[in-house]
């Protein structure tokens, strides 16, 4: 597959496609690589380069009026080839049934098509994410590879229940997760082009802004191009999607798609955070209701996490939105940590003295790490300074929670993304309540007590740590009616012909999931729709 820098291509050249795809992440690789070898010519045109360069990180600064935010933006999205999947944590899960739903204690929620609907794309997203595809925490093609140590019955169903992510694994080992830079790189599909180091500034529409004609690129040298193409796919994430559009405002000065003022609205991130803690020493008393397990799979062992969720009949009978919890170990494994100094010992390395009383102080923990590790093919016990209960929680999609253009442009005289991020009350509501919930059940089961945060227990706010975590979510969000989304369920932008979008900005809420599984199960289902159109084009 050919990939070539913006600058390399010599102006003669005419620059058009049959496909063109904005952006390199996991939505618009995976399109792309779907869309390898069919008889379409499919140009990626990607901001960055093949290594991160601070000129074109600075084209991602925003101007934040909202609720804080990480200023770093390194920290939340990669302008480079493979996107955000280069720094990402590869844990994956798909959304409940639930998510799809329209709620009606949650106002603008509900997806244009059921649960089922996804499944098919949910299960080929696997082999694209390095995943052991179908497994639910609770069939057997889970537990029979985790030796059949289901969660001990106690928890009261009614209320929380198993829920399990998978982390997505790097089948050549080169990365921990997979890296979409390489799974692009290491494609031989002649039909694919890619042009590095080209920002894309402008999409145009015809006179009528009814259909794409093109994009406007700039190079690093800022050396402007034009690329045409009858079908473009915004994949520039969930900030960069809404601020193309609104960019976008030769035709309509709304901006593209957005003449009902929906692009960029209803911004919405996950609350993840910690909400208690447990004592250290008690890690092993709660392994029937969390940590980390390993299951095998095409390529080997595949690490999961398992954690409760809030069940979906009491979010209805509770208003509540959904969400989980989980433990987080590796962050605080102890400095005497015997599987540490034993990594050390058998390495040869110095300070074997006091790694060899380490592993002999905690002899308990390395007997039971093997039967762990051999056995139950769970992680090894580590030894904690700490073992803090983390959730991560849905936010309600908030019209005024917004991306808007700044005053200020980057470079290439695009304006900036506002962003006017909102938290609402009740997604505070679902933390407290999921908190108070894990409290009551583990003392009614009198299993380690959890000791609660103070701004729980005090009834505060939300403390500021609450930031967004890379997951920006709804400002093109899809919708049957073009009243009430940006995109139809096909991702087609309402009233643009051959203007797609993929990314988690097209979802019309969140769910307490990561994002990236149902990013590119949506993105196969994409690219299918768009093979759909070649074998129409021929047959016309
Ligand atoms: C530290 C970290 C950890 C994470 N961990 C997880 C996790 O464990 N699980 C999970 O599900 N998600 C995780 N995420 C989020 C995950 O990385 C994103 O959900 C995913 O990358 C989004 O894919 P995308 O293709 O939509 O966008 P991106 O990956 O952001 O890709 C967008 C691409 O578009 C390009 N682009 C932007 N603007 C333009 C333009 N104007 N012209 C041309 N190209 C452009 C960018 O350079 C980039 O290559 C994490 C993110 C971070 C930062």
């Amino acid at each position: 597959m050919p990939v070539r820098d913006l600058r390399a291509i010599s102006s003669d050249e005419r620059l058009e496609a049959d496909f063109c795809i904005v952006g390199s992440g996991p939505a618009g690789a995976a399109i792309a690589l779907e869309l390898a070898r069919t008889k379409a010519k499919v140009l990626l045109v990607e901001s960055g380069g093949l290594k991160r360069d601070a000129a074109t990180d600075a084209l991602n600064e925003i101007e934040n009026v909202g609720r804080p935010r990480v200023m770093d933006q390194w920290l939340v999205r990669n302008r480079m080839l493979g996107g955000t999947s280069n720094t990402w944590a590869g844990r994956c899960a798909a959304f409940d049934d639930i998510d799809y739903e329209s709620r009606d204690w949650v106002p603008h929620s509900g997806w244009p098509f059921k649960a089922d609907e996804l499944t098919p794309y949910l299960s080929r997203s696997a082999s694209r994410l390095g995943l052991v595809a179908n497994i639910g925490h609770m069939s057997r093609s889970f537990w029979n590879p985790a030796r059949e140590r289901g969660s001990k019955p106690g928890i009261d169903e009614r209320l929380l229940s198993s829920c399990l992510w998978q982390f997505s694994r790097d089948a050549s080992n080169r990365n921990v997760s997979v890296n979409f830079a390489e799974s692009l790189s290491s494609s031989e599909a002649d039909n694919l082009d890619v042009i590095l180091n080209a920002t894309v500034t402008h999409v145009n529409a015809n006179q009528a802004g009814t259909a794409v004609e093109s994009i406007d690129v700039r190079g690093l040298d800022g050396e402007a191009r034009k690329i045409s193409s009858r079908c473009i796919v915004l994949s520039a994430g969930g900030i960069e999607n809404a601020r193309l559009l609104l960019a976008s405002n030769s035709v309509h000065s709304c901006g593209l798609g957005n003449q009902r003022n929906l692009v960029g609205r209803f911004l919405m991130d996950h609350l993840k955070g910690t909400i208690g803690s447990f004592d250290p020493r008690k890690a092993q008393a709660l392994r029937s209701w969390f940590g980390q397990y390993f299951i095998k799979g095409p390529i080997g062992n595949h690490r999961t996490l398992r954690g409760l969720r809030l069940n979906p009949e009491y979010q209805r009978a509770e208003n509540l939105l959904n969400g989980a919890v989980f433990t987080e170990e590796y962050e605080f494994i102890a400095p005497d940590d015997p599987w540490i100094a034993m990594k050390r010992l058998l390495r040869g390395k110095p300070r074997a003295l006091r790694d060899a009383v380490n592993v002999g102080s905690n002899l308990h923990l390395v007997g039971q790490g093997l039967f762990q590790y051999l056995v139950e093919k769970s992680s090894l016990p580590r030894k904690l300074e700490k073992l803090e209960l983390r959730c991560i929680v849905e936010q309600r999609p908030d019209p005024a929670s917004r991306v808007t253009l700044s005053t200020r442009t980057d470079r290439f005289g695009v304006p900036l993304s506002r962003i006017d991020w909102k938290v609402n009350e009740q997604e505070q509501r679902t933390i407290k309540a999921i908190a108070t919930l894990m409290k009551t059940e583990f003392e009614r089961l009198q299993i380690e007590p959890l000791l609660l945060e103070g701004w729980i227990t005090e009834n505060q706010n939300l403390p500021e740590y609450f930031q967004d975590i890379a997951h920006p979510t709804g400002t093109t969000r899809m919708s049957a009616d073009p009243a009430s989304g940006v995109v139809d369920a096909h991702c087609q932008v309402h009233g643009v012909h051959g203007l797609f979008i993929a990314g988690s900005s097209v979802f019309p809420t969140s769910g307490h999931a990561n994002p990236t599984q149902m990013i590119v199960a949506l993105a196969i289902r994409l690219a299918d729709t768009l093979k759909s159109r070649i074998v129409n084009s021929q047959a016309a």
